[in-house]
């Protein structure tokens, strides 16, 4: 009997996620991977005191800058995506490979605007550049490779957050792409490396995706749900709830801490504003909202994926 043909499946049908999944089922694991796909970083084995973070985050043209962006802001944001993986962690970033394809017809003082942009970045995050590789294609396209490192102790995951956390943001969220701010932003590594130092948090992501689905990944992550209050959650440019919840690109942190640690956090004075917007609770996977009102509601997850 002729074997059926099987039909092949789009890449819609199955989402980024889904897609993500699908390819990483039967990788190998290994014993030097201290946790592999499903954070922001990779982990892997290093020294006695410290872990190895591993990451790559890659910008299209007409998916995340438009040629006519400036190139300085372009190279900048490709750069400060990957830095902002490290902070996720707890971590600090060293050393970077950068992959650029590039049309023919680009102008050599464009490319070298985008490379100011990634050495800026780099300068001012302590990266330093070590290779990367060059090919012609129809779109810009730039990928970072990045490597850091994070004490044992200050290493913060997606999966610990543990009901009666409080839920926090480092700054206002919504409208990153009405702005320059998705190209301009500054990695929130200070405000991690501060936290890591002071409190530890359970849980940390920077939210890449838009609030509500990273807080998402954090909930699947640590099997906690959470309750979120409409008036604190703090907005950029008059963004509306919608926008605050799930516009992503802002790059801001989300992260938890026990009551007693925020309440610390709360009361001692620093240069950083942590925002606090929730508290995670033992509802697994959902997300209820607070509104201006006091009604509560269920809110959903699902942010942009690319398919
Ligand atoms: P982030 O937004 O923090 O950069 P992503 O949502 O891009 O994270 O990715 C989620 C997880 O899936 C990460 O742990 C990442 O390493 C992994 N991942 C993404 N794409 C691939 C791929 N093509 N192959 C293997 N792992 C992937
Ligand atoms: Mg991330």
């Amino acid at each position: 009997m002729p074997v059926p043909k099987r039909k092949s499946r789009l890449l819609s049908s199955l989402g980024e996620f889904g897609l993500i999944n699908l390819l990483a089922r039967n990788l190998p694991v290994s014993g030097e991977v201290i946790a592999g796909i499903g954070d922001d970083t990779a982990v892997v084995k290093y020294t006695a005191r410290k872990h190895m973070l591993f990451t790559t985050d890659m910008i299209a043209e007409d998916v995340h800058f438009k040629r006519g962006d400036s190139p300085v802001l372009i190279g900048q944001k490709a750069m400060s995506c990957n830095i902002s993986d490290v902070a996720a962690m707890g971590g600090v970033p060293k050393f970077a490979v950068i992959s650029i394809g590039l049309p023919k017809g680009l102008s050599v003082e464009y490319v070298q605007k985008i490379y100011q942009g990634l050495e800026k970045r780099a300068r001012e995050f302590g990266v330093v550049i070590v290779g990367g590789d060059t090919i012609k294609s129809d779109k810009i396209i730039i990928n970072v490779a990045l490597t850091g490192e994070v004490e044992k102790k200050s290493l913060v995951t997606r999966s610990g957050a543990k009901k009666g956390d409080w839920i926090f943001v480092t700054g206002p969220l919504g409208k990153s792409f009405g702005s320059t701010h998705h190209l301009s932003f500054r990695p929130r590594l200070k405000e991690s490396r501060y936290l890591v130092k002071h409190v530890q948090p359970n849980a940390m992501i920077d939210i890449s995706d838009g609030l509500a689905p990273d807080l998402g990944h954090i909930l699947k992550a640590s099997q906690v749900g959470a309750r979120l209050k409409e008036g604190k959650i703090p907005r950029r440019h008059q963004a509306s709830l919608k926008e605050a919840l799930y516009d992503g690109e802002d790059f801001e942190l989300l992260f938890t801490l026990s009551p007693k640690k925020a309440d610390k956090l709360l009361r001692t004075r620093t240069p950083f504003s942590f925002y606090h917007v929730g508290e995670i609770t033992e509802q697994k996977g959902k997300i209820i909202l607070l509104d201006r009102n006091l009604q509560v509601r269920e809110i959903h997850s699902k942010g942009f994926e690319h398919f």
